[in-house]
């Protein structure tokens, strides 16, 4: 799937739409979720055009996967949720239900966040 630089995620990277952003370096930027979750939601993306997880493990750069996960952990220190615990998704593709085709990872905390998925049947 080709990047689609009128993403949601490139627009405000790109500084043409807001974002209440909670950390930024050369390689991250991070913001919390206009529809939160839960009482912290926090999305995590990459400053480089990548789709999803997939397209981010097989074509970034050492320093940016690195770089990338380093921010998450600290973001999530930062936040003040290490104690009691966080949940990081990142969905990929159709059957994940991935809205914004700007690779992000969801950090998920403040309340018990019950089971993984939700259980079929
Ligand atoms: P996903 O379904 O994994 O692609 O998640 C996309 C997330 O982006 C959803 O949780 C949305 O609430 C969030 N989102 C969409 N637009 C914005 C925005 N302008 N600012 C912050 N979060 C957004």
């Amino acid at each position: 799937m080709a990047y689609d630089s009128n993403n949601i995620f490139a627009r405000i990277l790109r500084g043409e739409i807001p974002c209440n952003k909670v950390y930024e370096d050369q390689h991250v930027l991070a913001f919390h979720d206009i529809h939160p979750q839960a009482p912290t939601h926090i999305l995590v993306i990459p400053k480089g055009a990548y789709v999803s997880f997939a397209d981010f493990s097989e074509r970034a750069t050492p320093d940016e996967i690195t770089g990338f996960f380093r921010a998450a952990g600290l973001i999530a220190r930062q936040a003040g949720v290490d104690a009691t615990g966080y949940r990081l998704i990142s969905n990929h593709g159709r059957d994940s239900h991935q809205d914004v085709p700007h690779f992000h990872l969801h950090i998920l905390a403040g309340r018990p966040l019950g089971p993984l998925l939700l259980r079929q049947g």
